[in-house]
């Protein structure tokens, strides 16, 4: 058998068009949704995301920001950069790309901008909506992404057993959080998997649902999947590959071939789980961008 892929590419493509409306509605009310991007230092992989959030709000007449400061910027500057930018009404969505140099407290930065604006959904605040399905609270994009594909390629989730390999605050935590809520996309069974889980692959392979975010190239083999299980691969690795032009290549947390092999659906990387988490950025900007107008 050889599994269907799931493209985040066109999923995310369709639900960016979906969008459309909402923001033209918005505009008529005088609301332009504007997102504030804040870079320190000069990250390659940083500066490549940053680029691209800017486009995908200029195509769809959001109103962009991007603030750049040196990478041996002090707290005190980024925080006195967050301060402007939760003052300003034009300004709904404020995001701060990680990594942060070593001098400066991700946690206190985090933690400064409004949580009204924090569209990142990593303010207690939000994670605390998000964990309680208060719909006003901010879901992180990457986990909401997952669920929006999950929901849009038609996984049946109420009752199956998901199992996410990953207890970041950014990915694996929320995933649960999401996939207990009752409703679309969730009334999931949930078992989070970590580096201390005893023999991992007797937990993966019972996963109906599996989602992976561990950055670890190509960790999940083909036997850790169960025959017919729908796979979410949301690792983003470099490895080297002296093959290609720029001397490396993406892998995912899963190996690919073998997993495909014996899954009913999975996502590529890339063009799977990175695209969405773009798009619902932007839904998270449009909503906060409603939230202040209503
Ligand atoms: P992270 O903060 O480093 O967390 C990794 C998680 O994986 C941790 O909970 C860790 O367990 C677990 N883990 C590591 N090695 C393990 C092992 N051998 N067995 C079982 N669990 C293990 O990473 P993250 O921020 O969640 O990101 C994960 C991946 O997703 C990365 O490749 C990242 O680039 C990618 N990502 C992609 C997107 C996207 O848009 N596509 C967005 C965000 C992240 P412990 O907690 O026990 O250490």
């Amino acid at each position: 058998m050889r599994a269907e892929l799931i493209d985040g590419k066109k999923i995310g493509q369709a639900m960016r068009a979906e969008l459309r409306p909402e923001i033209a509605a918005l505009r008529q009310r005088g609301v332009t949704p504007g997102l504030a991007v804040v870079l320190v230092g000069e990250d390659p992989a940083s500066q490549v995301y940053v680029r691209m959030k800017g486009r995908a709000c200029d195509d769809l007449g959001m109103r962009s920001e991007t603030i750049r400061l040196p990478a041996d910027a002090a707290e005190a500057e980024l925080l006195a950069v967050i301060e402007r930018l939760n003052a300003d009404p034009e300004i709904h969505g404020i995001l701060v790309q990680l990594p942060l140099p070593k001098q400066i407290n991700e946690t206190r930065v985090l933690h400064r901008i409004v949580p009204g604006k924090d569209v990142d959904g990593f303010h207690p605040e939000n994670v605390g909506k998000v964990a309680i399905g208060d719909p006003t609270g901010f879901r992180p994009a990457t986990p909401y992404g997952v669920q929006q594909l999950l929901v849009r390629s038609g996984v049946p989730t109420s009752g199956a057993h998901a199992v996410i390999v990953g207890r970041s605050n950014i990915v694996g935590r929320p995933m649960a959080s999401l996939l207990l809520h009752k409703g679309k996309g969730a009334d999931a069974t949930v078992t989070v998997c970590h580096s201390r889980t005893r023999d991992i692959g007797a937990v993966t392979r019972q996963a109906d649902v599996l989602i992976v975010a561990m950055g670890k190239p190509e960790f999940v083999r083909g036997d850790m999947v169960k025959p017919g299980a729908v796979v979410i691969d949301v690792g983003v690795n470099r490895v080297d590959d002296a093959t290609t032009e720029k001397g490396y290549r993406l892998v995912g947390d899963v190996a690919f071939e073998e997993a495909a092999a014996v899954a009913a659906r999975i996502t590529p990387v890339p063009g799977g789980v990175g695209p969405m988490t773009i798009t619902m950025l932007l839904y998270n900007t449009v909503q906060a961008a409603r939230q202040w107008a209503d």
